[in-house]
């Protein structure tokens, strides 16, 4: 069976939203700063983001944390820029 291509929600510190594609525990999206290749990062842990699991952008220094959906490392559920 195919790896299916979800798009979740993805949001921003600003308030702003945008899309990221998941597949299982996976997903991707584009940085707002124009870096020309996506961002990849795995679902993190349930009880929020951890330096293990953040998701930093090497261009712009953007961020960003993986929501699982219900527990530990799950299916991803959004993307979230975090402080
Ligand atoms: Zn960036």
């Amino acid at each position: 069976m195919p790896q299916e291509q979800r798009t979740v929600p993805l949001t921003f510190l600003d308030g702003t939203t945008g899309e990221a594609v998941a597949t299982g525990n996976n997903a991707a999206w584009n940085c707002p700063c124009c870096r020309a290749l996506p961002l990849l990062g795995m679902s993190g842990l349930a009880s929020g983001v951890t330096d293990g699991f953040r998701v930093d952008c090497p261009d712009c220094g953007r961020h960003y944390y993986v929501v699982p959906d219900g527990g530990n490392r799950k299916r991803t559920l959004q993307v979230d820029q975090v402080p």
